[in-house]
């Protein structure tokens, strides 16, 4: 079944996680995925190093999770340094291993570089190109409900969404934003710009204290007041901090769902028992 299918009837929910790196063992994502098969979710994303780096491990996850039977795998795929040869080759490998749901990405540009250094700059072509070559697959792409941090504006980023539904993409997933008023009124300002595709939103778990600040403030995401009393009170000190973070992260989800969500995405960061934690918290599953 397609994920957008799902989504027409019900709340998705799904994970993401990342490969090793090509130097570590697969078996404990294996273990991982395993605990996060009893959750029945209906998909799992499986991240894209840049440049390709870890392109083969992405394969083997994405593989592992299909021959489970337990879930859909998505594969996230960037256009940074991938020429078109090279896209073609990978995009039939992984329709013939059953792998029909991409999240079609820029990629974000190595330090030092102007440009993808492939053949397409944007995310926009990369679903044309797709969606001409290989229309089997369901795609997704990224939206961002504090905009871009590379765009000028809210109307330019918006602009550039709505060209990439053009182009033929399926739904979006979302980039993390903490706060759900600001997704709320994104999501208002989207639909009167157009795009209709169904909405999956990223929750990014709050387990420790300088992943969350790096990662919000490398995506240009804002850390809300709530949040930044957690970092102020417990920063100090990890169990406690993880302890209010997972806290807050079910009343994040709690919140996402009462705003009406298409899709729920959790980033597990490959930490299935925190995440356990989390979810069990909201009981949703
Ligand atoms: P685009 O949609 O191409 O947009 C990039 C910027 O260019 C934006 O500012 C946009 O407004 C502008 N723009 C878009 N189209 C045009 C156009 N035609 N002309 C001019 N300007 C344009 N990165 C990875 O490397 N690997 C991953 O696995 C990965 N997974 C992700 C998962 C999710 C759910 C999300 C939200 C992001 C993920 N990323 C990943 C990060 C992503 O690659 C970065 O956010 C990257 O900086 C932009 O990618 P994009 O697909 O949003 O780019």
């Amino acid at each position: 079944m397609k994920v957008t299918e799902i989504m027409k009837k019900k709340m998705s929910f799904s994970f993401e996680v990342f490969p090793p790196k090509s130097d570590k063992p697969i078996e404990p994502l294996l273990d991982t995925l395993e605990h996060l098969y009893e959750f029945n979710p209906d998909f799992i994303s499986c991240t894209y190093g840049a440049g390709g780096t870890n392109a083969g491990r992405n394969m083997e996850i994405c593989k592992a999770i299909k021959d489970s039977g337990k879930s859909i795998p998505v594969t996230h795929y960037t256009c940074i340094g991938n020429t078109k040869e090279k896209m073609k080759q990978e995009l039939q490998r992984y329709l013939d291993m059953g792998v029909d749901h991409i999240l079609a990405l820029r990629g974000d540009l190595p330090k030092g570089w102007e440009g993808t250094r492939g053949d397409f700059n944007y995310a926009n072509e990369l679903v044309q190109y797709i969606k001409s070559n290989f229309p089997k697959f369901t795609i997704a792409v990224s939206g961002n409900p504090e905009k871009h941090f590379e765009s000028y504006s809210f109307d330019e980023d918006i602009t550039h969404l709505r060209i990439k539904q053009d182009a033929g993409a399926d739904y979006i997933m979302t980039q993390l934003c903490h706060d759900v008023d600001q997704y709320c009124w994104w999501v208002e300002k989207i639909r009167k710009a157009g795009v209709s595709m169904p909405i999956d939103v990223g929750v990014m778990p709050i387990l420790s204290k300088d992943p969350t600040i790096r990662m919000a403030v490398s995506n240009g995401s804002s850390i809300p007041r709530d949040l930044a009393e957690i970092i102020a009170r417990y920063g100090d000190n990890p169990e406690d901090f993880k302890k209010a973070g997972k806290e807050y992260s079910a009343k994040q989800i709690f919140k996402f769902i009462n705003a009406g969500i298409d899709g729920l995405h959790i980033y597990s960061l490959n930490k299935w028992q925190d995440v356990t934690d989390i979810i069990k918290d909201v009981g949703i599953r």
